[in-house]
């Protein structure tokens, strides 16, 4: 299985490589390829009242790149913040069906709420996010776990009190997919 990784916007190439690095550890068989250039962030998914971008209408964006990118999954990284109209912001959002997803590092330093910086406090926020995308775009769901990966974080502290793996029962589903995929031998 091969996840492309694309920039929507300035991130900064350390981010990019410990969230590749920490994709083929969790995920065995994997392997990513970032994509050259930087996406520009979408005017039209940019909501000035709000001051964030609406994460759904950049997924749309990512869909045609996703299959021009000839990978299985596409994973965008933004420094912006993102948001659901039903919601006050969210961490990232995946498409399934498109195999895409985008994850949002505007939240995930300590400084956003006021504490010291903390680099690798920063790094490991940013791969959590990103296996739980990626999970979602490999077809599971949210789990009632609160320590595996794919726990909803509704908030900084639900993102720090999660592992950056699976669960037991996450996990067997994401090798399942993974075989069917013939990413591993059955
Ligand atoms: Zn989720
Ligand atoms: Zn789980």
């Amino acid at each position: 299985m091969k996840i492309a990784v694309l920039r929507i916007g300035p991130v900064d190439e350390g981010v990019i490589e410990h969230i590749r690095r920490v994709l083929r550890e969790v995920l065995p068989g994997t392997s990513t390829v970032l994509l050259r250039g930087v996406m520009s962030l979408p005017l039209e998914a940019y909501n000035a009242p709000r001051d964030q971008y609406n994460s759904s209408i950049l997924l749309s964006k990512l869909q045609p790149l996703a299959v021009e990118s000839g990978a299985d999954r596409l994973l965008g990284v933004t420094g912006a913040d993102l948001y659901v109209p039903s919601m006050n912001f969210v961490f990232g959002e995946a498409h399934p069906r498109w195999g895409v997803a985008v994850v949002s590092l505007h939240r995930l330093r300590p400084e956003f709420y006021g504490q010291a910086p903390d680099e690798g406090l920063f790094l490991e926020r940013c791969a959590k996010e990103a296996i739980h995308e990626i999970g979602h775009i490999l077809g599971l769901g949210h789990c009632d776990d609160p320590r595996c990966v794919m726990s909803f974080s509704n908030s900084i502290l639900d993102t720090d009190r999660k592992g950056i793996d699976f669960c037991s029962e996450c996990r067997s589903r994401v090798l399942r997919v993974l075989r069917a995929s013939g990413t591993l031998l059955p």
